[in-house]
């Protein structure tokens, strides 16, 4: 039982790993690799001059890596389902379980379909926190719009679901702030110097 079952390892999914096992919860993402990044160069990516995208993935897969996350590569989403607890997501062989669910699977939206979100024409219906009608299960990136298709968006999507998550655990509006003597205290000065 995880705290976060994530479908889907591109920006949103990662992002939405990387804020919710960086503060506290268990993240498991399931992912089939085939994410748009593989197939683009970033020139548009914030703080990012220019990167391809794969080279981005790596980086990013890296970064959840190193806080943790349970990243589940080559598995295959093939049903979603709401249990007592949260959610149950099905594979092949196996089925993960989480309180919570993040849908990042790209313009992919069968499983929202099959575990009844709502949708507003051809996208899932979400609030600013990216929750759907679905207590609980969040959905992002291009599934949610008709437009809009970028990494960036996609990321913040990600995070906004993970922070809104970390939100109703912590019984408060919950903000992942750093401050420059974190990065003294995990890096010990190191941060700086380069
Ligand atoms: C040719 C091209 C060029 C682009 N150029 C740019 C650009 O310059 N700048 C920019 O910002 N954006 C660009 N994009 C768009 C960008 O790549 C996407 O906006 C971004 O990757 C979307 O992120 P995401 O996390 O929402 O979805 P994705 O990156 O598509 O990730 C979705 C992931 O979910 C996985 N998945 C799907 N279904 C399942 C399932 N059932 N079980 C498990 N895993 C599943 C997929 O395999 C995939 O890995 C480009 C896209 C293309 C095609």
């Amino acid at each position: 039982m995880s705290d976060v079952v994530i479908v889907g390892g591109g920006p949103a999914g990662l992002t939405a790993a990387l804020f919710a096992q960086k503060n506290g919860l268990e993240a498991t993402v399931l992912d089939t690799d085939g994410t748009w990044l593989h197939k683009a160069h970033l020139f548009n990516y914030p703080g990012i001059g220019s990167v391809d995208g794969s080279v981005y993935l790596e980086t990013l897969r890296g970064q959840v890596d190193s806080f943790g996350v349970d990243r589940l590569q080559g598995a295959e989403a093939t049903d979603v389902e709401q249990t007592d607890q949260g959610f149950r997501v099905d594979t092949d062989d196996d089925a993960v379980e989480g309180r919570y669910l993040v849908l990042a699977t790209g313009a992919k939206r069968d499983l929202a379909e099959a575990l009844g979100c709502a949708f507003d024409g051809d996208v899932v219906d979400v609030d600013v926190t990216m929750e759907t009608s679905v207590d609980g299960a969040y959905a992002t990136g291009a599934m949610v719009r008709a437009e809009e298709w970028q990494a960036v968006i996609s990321a913040g999507d990600g995070a906004a679901a993970a922070l809104n998550i970390l939100s109703e655990e912590k019984g408060e509006h919950y903000h992942d702030f750093d401050v420059p003597s974190d990065a003294d205290a995990v890096f010990g000065g190191m941060a700086d110097e380069e």
